[in-house]
């Protein structure tokens, strides 16, 4: 650790939780340097849908590269691109009766989302974008405009004006509809709302705690903006690619999104972004919005091979098959120990474990985790919610070790918790 401890920059976030150094990895087990093997829960904050080095993608990645396939190549026509898009259409968008024209962005979402920002502000000619209170776009300066977290505004000091906010489902607690304040603000031309060019959401608020929004509310955004002239974005870059049960988070819904961004797992684990849009949206000029890596090659390879996961229903059933899993132990942990006040929400494999009555509780259960060889991470504003993205494809008897090991966790920080306080009386 010291290499990194002298020579790399305080910046460092995770290595800091999970402080082993790691040296191999596989489906939902990683390897630190001394041979310990951890269960992956966290599973690259999204990015390992489909497991690490998952043998489909690694097979095709290593025989492209023998064959001197074109690892970067600009934006220019590939065969490992053309066979990419054809996958992706024919599998993902002409089954769900989706049309979108593909732009390739630079290969991280927060290159996706200040695209899809530009975009719709070019297409409507006006400036603001509506984003929703906890959200998180990413880190560049347009999408941290949209970014709710304060502990990642803080950052800079630049202008961010252009962006409003308006309260995300659930904001208020369950009885109060959050649409009936945005659609007044919208209704009354005084409300100091400037028209919004669009509006950007997560269907589920990956790192601002697992906040689970209703299809009745995607719907009700869905018709606001088709009423008040505001472009859809659904920004699935965490929980699309089956993190919530289907390809795309919205399915259930029944809505259309204007605009699409999409990243961490597209990419089979690569760096790669993408940005879906209704054609008669795709008003750029040619070359208007470029980039030196937009579209990876290696990263085509290999999401190409793993999008046939999705050729058939196996995944999205297993996918409905394991939730109920997690989902059962959760609750029977929560109830276990109900004066902490548990909550667990989430839909698919992406579950949060928020303890209303003690804040800091997630983040000991989280080391407590990793000592006993579990990787799971916190999110939510204060980091109060423990957050469970296990690979979509890990198998059932890890998947379940893992959910010990969570409880055991749960446990060890409690009852270190009630001897404490046995021990001050
Ligand atoms: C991770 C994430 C981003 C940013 O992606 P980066 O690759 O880190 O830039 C944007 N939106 C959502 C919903 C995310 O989870």
């Amino acid at each position: 650790m010291r290499t990194f401890e002298t020579y790399e920059s305080e910046v460092r976030g995770y290595i800091r939780s999970f402080p082993k150094i790691f040296k191999q990895a596989i489906g939902a087990k990683l390897i630190d340097e001394q041979d310990n093997e951890y269960i992956d829960f966290f599973a690259g904050a999204g990015t390992l849908n489909y497991g690490h080095n998952n043998p489909k993608a690694t097979e095709a990645m290593i025989s492209y590269l023998q064959s001197n396939g074109i690892v970067h190549g600009l934006d220019m026509a590939t065969s490992a691109k053309k066979a990419f898009i054809e996958k992706f259409v024919s599998t993902i968008l002409k089954p769900r009766n989706l049309e979108y024209k593909l732009q390739f962005t630079g290969p991280t979402g927060t290159n996706a989302v200040e695209t899809a920002l530009k975009l719709a502000r070019i297409i409507k000619g006006k400036s603001n974008i509506v984003s929703f209170t906890n959200g998180y776009h990413g880190l560049s300066q347009g999408s941290l405009a949209v970014t709710g977290n304060n502990f990642y505004r803080d950052e800079s000091h630049i202008s961010r004006s252009n962006v409003t906010f308006m309260p995300y489902d659930g904001y208020f607690g369950e009885d109060i509809d959050s649409l009936t304040i945005f659609r007044k603000f919208l209704e009354d031309s005084s409300s100091g709302l400037d028209s919004p060019a669009a509006v950007i959401l997560e269907t589920i608020q990956g790192e601002g705690g697992i906040n689970v929004s209703s299809k009745e509310w995607l719907q009700g955004v869905e018709a606001l903006c088709r009423e008040f002239d505001m472009l859809l974005i659904v920004d699935d870059i965490q929980v699309g690619n089956g993190r919530a049960g289907n390809f795309f988070s919205f399915e259930f819904a029944g809505i259309t999104p204007d605009i699409i961004t999409l990243s961490k797992s597209i990419g089979g684990g690569l760096p790669m972004a993408l940005v879906l849009f209704k054609p008669e949206l795709d008003q750029w000029k040619p070359g208007e919005h470029t980039g030196t890596f937009r579209g990876n090659n290696l990263a085509f390879v290999a999401s190409k091979e793993l999008l046939s996961y999705w050729d058939n229903e196996d995944l999205a059933n297993a996918i409905a098959y394991k939730e109920k899993i997690l989902k059962t132990k959760l609750e029977e942990i929560a109830s276990e120990y109900k004066k902490y006040n548990i909550k667990i929400r989430g839909r698919g494999l992406v579950y949060g474990f928020e303890i209303i009555n003690d804040e800091n509780m997630a983040s000991e259960i989280s080391a407590k985790a990793f000592e006993l060889g579990l990787i799971i991470e916190t999110c939510g504003s204060s980091g109060q919610v423990v957050k469970f993205l296990p690979p979509l494809t890990i198998d059932e008897e890890i998947l379940i070790e893992g959910l010990n090991l969570f409880e055991q966790a749960v446990k060890e920080v409690i009852s270190g918790k009630e001897k404490h306080i046995k021990k001050e009386y």
